[in-house]
């Protein structure tokens, strides 16, 4: 059978993998003119040689990325642990709070113990078990992150000086607004396994582009610069697809099954009156655009050099609560051995670099969650099981949950299960990678 896929982030290339290794003709379409999981890999070009820095930094651990882990480990792909170390301060001031592991409220012993920061540790920990607690004895779904939060009783301190700057600026990047409206069991089932014991944060070794190319090595077609501009899918028969060539010339391409893995905003625009139902879903899906900034700015960054960490979280109250985070890509990337000149990437900057150090500017779109996103997760997943189906949408918004590289591989695996077409990993190799 031929397939098209559309969009070449994690979802559509694990999509695109599966259907090549089952033997399928496949054409994947990406409108940029790089694979779309790696299209903001950065070159730098700061000494003699070339360092190649991943954007965004994309981090896992075995734990709560069980089937990204196992994608990765059956194309033979290395990681290594990241450096974990993360500081929070407010714009301008100085660092307050220094831990050891991100995501784990360990303090780094060198760093003094104010009478605020041991509260805010404690609260942590209490937020911690409260949280598993509330989770074993099932929460609503609709009780969103705000109210918990104000039931709890948990201090304005420590969502606006630790809590939010590290939801807003790592896991869910997104404005402080949307973190209330979150699903308060989506983040706390998320926080509870990226700081479960044990569990290592990772990153791959040789970065996204290795990946990429991995996943695009057989032998299906890869066609960059290739925009979708509409899919028309009769009541019977192929689907076919309008695209635009590199050229600029129109073309329409036909194919037996069409996999959108597009953002739902983008996937909704392609599809025309009579997938009427498919957009009324998709167009409940909410985005915020994230700014992605790598630059040599060290005003983005803790006053203090010796108090870096790899992950910077800055905050400010005023005029409005916001954080960035500012990762020290020369500690992020081991290999680099380049301690000068320290580059940064900063996520959601509340404060603009100098012009003049800026390498590369991106603007990423990520999904947000909320009760709009809980219906049509819902809505979805009855639609894709519609008997007759031939296009089909995955993406890390597609599925329940965080949207992170695993909610794209797991929406990339039900359509495949969809589709009939054999997986390229069972149950039984997911538990065992699990136990590595
Ligand atoms: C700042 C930041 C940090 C993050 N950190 C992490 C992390 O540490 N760990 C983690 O797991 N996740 C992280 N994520 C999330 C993760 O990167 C995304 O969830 C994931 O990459 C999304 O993949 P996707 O396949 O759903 O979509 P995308 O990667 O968005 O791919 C969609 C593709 O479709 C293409 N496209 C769109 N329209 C068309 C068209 N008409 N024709 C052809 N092509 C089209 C686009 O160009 C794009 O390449 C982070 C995200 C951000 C923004």
């Amino acid at each position: 059978m031929r397939f098209g896929i559309i969009g070449s982030g994690i979802a559509g290339l694990t999509a695109a993998w599966a259907l090549d290794r089952s033997g399928h003709d496949v054409d994947l379409f990406e409108c940029g003119s790089s694979l779309g999981m790696a299209a903001q890999t950065v070159d730098l070009n700061l000494d003699d040689k070339v360092r190649v820095g991943d954007v965004p930094s994309r981090m896992f651990n075995r734990l709560q990325w069980p089937n990204l882990c196992l994608l990765y480990d059956l194309l033979g792909v290395d990681t290594v642990p990241v450096e974990p170390s993360q500081t929070f301060s407010h714009l301008h001031g100085p660092v307050y709070l220094r831990l050891k592991n991100a995501y784990r409220a360990k303090l780094d012993r060198n760093f003094l113990l104010g009478r605020t920061v041991r509260k805010l540790l404690k609260t942590a920990a209490e937020l911690k078990s409260a949280g598993v607690r509330d989770l074993a004895a099932g929460l609503p779904s609709d009780l969103t992150l705000g109210s918990y939060l104000s039931n709890s009783g948990v201090s304005r301190d420590f969502i606006s000086d630790f809590l939010y700057p590290t939801l807003s600026s790592t896991v869910c990047t997104c404005s402080y607004a949307s973190l209330d409206a979150y699903p308060a069991s989506i983040i706390l089932q998320a926080l509870r396994e990226l700081t479960a014991d044990g569990e290592t944060l990772l990153k791959t070794t040789h970065g996204t582009r290795d990946v990429v190319n991995r996943l695009v090595s057989g032998n299906l077609a890869t066609r960059l610069n290739t925009r979708v501009h509409q899919i028309d899918a009769p009541p019977t028969g192929p689907v076919d697809l309008k695209l635009q060539l590199p050229d600029g010339r129109m073309q329409t391409e036909t194919f037996d099954h069409v996999v959108v893995s597009t953002q739902a905003n983008h996937a909704r625009d392609l599809l025309n009156e009579s997938s009427a139902e498919d957009r009324e879903i998709l167009a409940m899906f909410d985005y915020e655009s994230i700014p992605v900034i790598v630059h040599l700015d060290t005003r983005l960054m803790p006053p203090r050099r010796g108090h870096w960490g790899t992950f910077n979280m800055i905050s400010q109250r005023d005029p409005q609560p916001a954080a960035m985070c500012t990762v020290l890509m020369n500690q992020f990337h081991r290999d680099w051995q380049m301690p000068s000149p320290a580059v940064f990437q900063t996520i959601n900057p509340i404060l603009e670099p100098d012009p003049g150090s800026v390498i590369q500017t991106s603007v990423l779109q990520r999904p947000l969650v909320n009760r709009h996103s809980q219906v049509a997760w819902e809505r979805l997943s009855a639609a894709m099981l519609r008997p007759g189906r031939r296009i089909w949408f995955c993406g890390s918004y597609a599925v329940a949950g965080v949207p992170l590289l695993e909610t794209g591989v797991v929406s990339a695996v039900n359509v495949l299960q969809g589709l009939d077409v054999e997986l390229p990993f069972t149950d039984r190799d997911l538990a065992a990678s699990s136990q590595r």
